[in-house]
């Protein structure tokens, strides 16, 4: 690891790595391929800043770029030379350096959006959207502009609503174009799950679709435990379904009331995701993605459904489900495209 300085300052930043020629080039490692470059906006933050040092450790990214604010330059420098070190102590290599340029952005691979206001205790995630949008709207279009390529990765909240803000201003492919969702959902819900019957987390698969939100969806009819649908384990009736989506929906304001924000949860969430990107993993998650009519024909909203992700970026899965599912995702889908209409129109004629 070489760089501690800021990008736009007048050094010349190349991306060429010096090496003492020691070993011959057929051993040379996959270590050695091109990797890929993520670059945070709003890393002077909390999430941001975790999931930072959470993308670190995927062995897929080589250069970490932090941006933020002008005014922010000694806080990123600090968080630079803190994440520096703790490379230095794991022992890896990555590359680190920050800027307060969106133009920097230039050359990344991904882009995780973090800027934006978050939740105070009492407030709803749909309080903050035309506010965050102000804020997510020209940084999409810059990355629009100069990173065209570059898959934009949205965890500022409402992120159902700010993944359409993104999509809109930066003119971007939808399938590069998504957000955090439903996933830390689904996984908080499998976790209760695996609890309730006692079994490794691995063992249970299941998914909340729709708004990352009060009007979530749980999605009974395809949760498995052990690979066997839940409605044929004898413990079926016994599930306290109300209750642990109730747990899941509050989860997150619980944590903002008892300590002030979520970090390790959506922090870890991001670095998964970012991973099964950079990894080509085609892994099937839930995340924040616009559907055409992928779910029963409902479509046309960015919002919370299963999709295959890889190094293409991220594509929604059509889906059958139960007849209450539907109705309840179509609600969902009709509150997230009210919101999103009245945003967008907001910010295209300046009010
Ligand atoms: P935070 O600690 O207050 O950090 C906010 C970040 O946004 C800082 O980098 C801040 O920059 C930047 N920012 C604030 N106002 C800005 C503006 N007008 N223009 C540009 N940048 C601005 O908040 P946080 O806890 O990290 O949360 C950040 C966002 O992520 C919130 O919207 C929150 O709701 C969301 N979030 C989403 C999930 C999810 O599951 N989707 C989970 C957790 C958080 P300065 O340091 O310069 O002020």
């Amino acid at each position: 690891m070489d760089v501690r300085r800021p990008r736009g300052s007048g050094v010349e930043e190349g991306r060429t790595r010096y090496r003492w020629n020691v070993v011959p080039t057929e051993d040379v490692s996959p270590r050695d391929q091109p990797m890929a470059t993520v670059a945070i906006i709003g890393a002077s933050g909390r999430i941001g800043s975790f999931a930072a040092h959470a993308i670190s450790h995927d062995p897929h990214v080589g250069d970490l770029l932090l941006i933020g604010r002008p005014g922010s330059e000694d806080h990123l420098d600090g968080l630079a030379r803190d994440l520096g070190d703790s490379f230095a102590a794991r022992g890896t290599d990555t590359r680190i350096s920050w800027s307060v340029e969106m133009d920097d952005v230039r050359g990344s691979d991904i882009v995780v959006c973090t800027s934006g206001i978050p939740r105070q205790p009492g407030q709803s995630r749909l309080d903050l959207a035309l506010q965050n949008g102000r804020i997510v709207a020209p940084a999409a279009e810059t990355i629009g502009r100069v990173a065209p390529d570059a898959i934009i990765f949205m965890v500022t909240n409402p992120v159902d609503v700010m993944t359409s803000v993104a999509l809109r201003s930066s003119g971007m492919r939808p399938e590069h174009v998504f957000g955090l969702g439903t996933h830390l959902d689904s996984m908080r819900l499998k976790s209760l799950l695996a609890d309730f019957f006692r079994v490794h987390v691995s063992e249970v698969h299941t998914r909340i679709i729709g708004e990352h939100g009060d009007s979530m969806v749980p999605l009974w009819s395809a949760t498995t435990v052990g690979g066997i649908t839940i409605s044929n384990l004898p413990a079926f009736t016994q599930i306290p379904m109300e209750e642990m989506i109730r747990t899941v929906k509050s989860s997150g304001e619980v944590i903002i009331r008892k300590r002030g924000a979520t970090t390790y949860g959506p922090g870890e969430a991001i670095a998964t995701l970012v991973r099964t990107v950079l990894g080509d993993e085609n892994r099937i998650l839930t995340v924040s993605s616009y559907i055409r009519q992928e779910v029963h024909g409902i479509g046309d909203v960015c919002i919370g459904v299963p999709a295959r992700i890889n190094r293409n970026g991220v594509f929604p899965v059509p889906i059958r489900i139960e007849e209450d599912e539907v109705r309840a995702f179509r609600e969902s889908v009709e509150k997230i495209r009210t919101i999103t209409q009245t945003v967008l129109e907001k910010l295209e004629f300046g009010d």
